[in-house]
């Protein structure tokens, strides 16, 4: 172990189990191995409600997750970050003034619309869902979430990812011409009133940069240089790369769908390489896992062995997750609804 981890080791020792941390599937192995809990965002703010006697919460991951974190967490509890400046791109493109309008769009179209907003979304994007009625989803729950609503007798307006969007509506059977696009860019987001009457889904035009880098030119040459080979990919990716794969599923699907694999498969993984690098490690020697394409997560990277034993040696404000009072409540209603559901 580095000097920096066996010094954040000692640091661990000295808080016991008031000090947690949290660890996302996509952060480097470094940095994984000081964390009490690696899971995927969700998972990982539960944890952070269920430590009792946790005083202190460090998120290695990006803001959005540490904002859940904070919306999820126990009382008494700070939430910290090692890099302050980690966020997430697609989390940026839905704010609340372009959602609000968006909602004012929609809605004008007639009929009974709810907002379904995906975790990767500032508070701020949890608040409006929560306002008007919506819920929050996973990756791993988006279809149930959107069960829910369209079981209400409500339209979808769905951010910010637009790939996300897509592929849980092909999931659910919903024809491709019920989906519209939403550009937050453009006035009226590029949508006339009769698109907005004749979808049943409207996404919003976001992306995550990291599973918008696999492509069909990647799927088709696994096909031809390893036809034996499995593909799973992320529904973050764009809609023709997941329907080309053998299987698409969240990052807790895509781990269980490693772990399932016969020995002696090859399965190829289209999802951020850090978690890649970790399942090749776990399964070694049993089965081959490659990656779809080399695609990283800049800001996930941001956090390393140097800036968690910072923040835990000076707990600086500045690296403190907080979230208003007005958000938290409206965006707590979009989070807890889609628990009950
Ligand atoms: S992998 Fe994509 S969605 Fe996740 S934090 Fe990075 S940019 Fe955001």
């Amino acid at each position: 172990m580095s000097a920096a981890g066996e010094r954040i080791e000692a640091i661990r020792r000295a808080w016991g189990g008031r000090l947690v941390i949290l660890g996302h599937h996509y952060q480097r192995a470094s940095v994984l191995e000081h964390a009490d809990h690696i899971g995927d965002s969700l998972e990982l703010s539960r944890k952070a409600g269920s430590a009792k006697g946790a005083e202190r919460i460090v998120f290695c991951g990006v803001r959005f997750m540490a904002e859940s974190a904070v919306l999820l967490g126990g009382e008494g509890q700070s939430v910290y970050m090692p890099e302050r400046t980690a966020g997430c791109p697609m989390a940026n493109m839905a704010d609340e003034d372009q959602l609000e309008q968006a909602w004012r769009d929609v809605t004008a179209s007639g009929g009974k619309w709810a907002p379904v907003v995906y975790v990767n979304s500032a508070a701020e994007a949890k608040a409006f869902c929560g306002r008007h009625g919506g819920s929050a989803c996973t990756s791993g729950n988006a279809k149930g979430v959107l069960e829910w609503a369209f079981g209400s007798g409500r339209k979808v307006l769905f951010a910010p990812d637009e790939h996300l969007g897509r592929n849980t509506a092909a999931d659910l059977g919903v024809p491709d011409e019920d989906v519209a696009l939403y550009d937050f860019r453009a006035p009226g987001g590029g949508l006339v009133p009769a698109e907005l009457r004749a979808a049943r889904l409207v996404v919003w035009k976001g992306f995550c940069l990291v599973h918008t880098a696999f492509t069909v030119a990647q799927i088709e040459r696994v096909r031809r240089e390893i036809p034996d080979a499995k593909i799973i990919v992320h529904p973050e990716c764009p809609r023709e790369v997941v329907s080309l794969a053998d299987e698409h599923g969240s990052t807790a699907a895509i781990v269980k769908y490693c772990d399932a694999a016969p020995d002696g498969a090859t399965v190829v993984v289209g999802t951020e390489l850090n978690l890649i690098e970790r399942l090749a490690k776990k399964h070694e020697g049993r089965i081959r896992i490659k990656a779809l394409n080399p695609s990283v997560c800049a800001n996930m990277a941001k956090t390393n062995e140097e800036n968690l034993l910072s923040l835990l040696e000076q707990w600086p404000e500045t690296c403190r997750v907080t979230v208003s009072g007005a958000v938290a409540a409206d965006a707590r209603l979009a989070l807890e609804r889609m628990l009950s559901l």
